[in-house]
């Protein structure tokens, strides 16, 4: 049976009573309107550890825009019966001003700095997201404690983040899961379900543009200007609306982009692109 925790404090006490058993805890967070990605970070947390534990929580800190918030899908009766199925134990849930301490603003914790990782792209173009994501995450870890923690490669500027957090604790071990996609090779979002037909059909450019990219790279192409006009050239569609097609070093992601990579071992891929107002991201590894 699954167990529902309304706050963040009963989570710290289940948490803490199952390590106290000596259990490892696998720990998966999300903002609910689960679809097969998030279901498969839940499956792996189950096989990987004694205990697995989800948080679905609709962060307003990381949301940059009133309109995404408020449009955000919400099921909690769905997403609690999916993750019963998947084996979860304990999923748990708040109100913001439960996860921080009392006498701490979210939103003035929310505006620091959110690291080197959150510099560029995701940085630049949804100003205040990865900072809402940090602190949030923050406190999901110190909630947690000691634990396998889940993310996945989909939000790869976000995992970066969250290595880069991890780092800086005791007992938190980062696991990045792949990213799983539909059929059309569009990598499967909660905001999926607001795209239309066309835009559907248009959204499985993302995908091809960054099989485009690691195929040029495969053949030996290094220069990343190249390598992004390719994949701008491949998302040609008058429904969509780019924002950043980059190729970067993850090696160098804080100092300013090379444009060539030669001597590069690896490099990432990365797209965001909008379709009838539907924010869409996507990356690939170029190895
Ligand atoms: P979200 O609910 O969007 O915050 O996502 C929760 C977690 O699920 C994050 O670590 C995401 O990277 C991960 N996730 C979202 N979509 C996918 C996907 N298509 N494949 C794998 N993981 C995903």
């Amino acid at each position: 049976m699954l167990k529902f925790l309304p706050s963040p404090q009963s989570a710290a006490r289940w948490c803490a009573r199952e390590r106290a058993r000596g259990r490892t805890l696998g720990f998966v967070p999300t903002m609910g309107a689960l679809h097969r990605g998030h279901l498969s970070l839940v499956e792996r947390a189950v096989r990987e550890n004694d205990r697995a534990c989800a948080s679905i929580f609709v962060n307003p800190l990381q949301f940059n825009e009133c309109e995404d918030l408020e449009n955000y899908p919400r099921d909690q009766a769905r997403d609690h019966a999916l993750l019963e199925r998947a084996g979860c134990a304990m999923r748990f849930g708040g109100e913001l001003a439960q996860f921080f301490p009392a006498a701490h603003d979210p939103r003035e914790i929310a505006a620091r700095d959110a690291g080197p990782y959150a510099r560029g792209l995701e940085g630049a173009f949804r100003p205040g997201h990865l900072p809402g994501v940090r602190a949030i995450v923050e406190r999901l870890f110190a909630t947690v404690g000691a634990c396998n923690a889940y993310f996945g490669e989909k939000d790869f500027q976000q995992c970066l983040v969250v290595q880069e957090i991890a780092a800086g604790m005791a007992g938190v071990n980062i696991v990045i899961c792949p990213t799983v996609r539909e059929k059309s090779g569009l990598a499967m979002s909660s905001r999926n379900r607001r795209l239309g037909a066309a835009d559907l059909r248009a959204a499985a450019k993302l995908h091809r543009a960054l099989r485009a990219a690691r195929q040029a790279w495969r053949d030996g192409e290094r220069d990343a200007g190249a390598l992004e006009a390719l994949m701008r050239a491949q998302l040609q569609d008058a429904r969509m609306q780019i924002e950043y097609a980059e190729v970067r070093d993850p090696a160098q992601w804080s100092e300013a982009a090379p444009r060539s990579l030669r001597g590069a071992k690896r490099a990432r891929a990365l797209i965001a692109a909008s379709l009838g107002g539907v924010r869409l991201i996507d990356n690939i590894a170029l190895e």
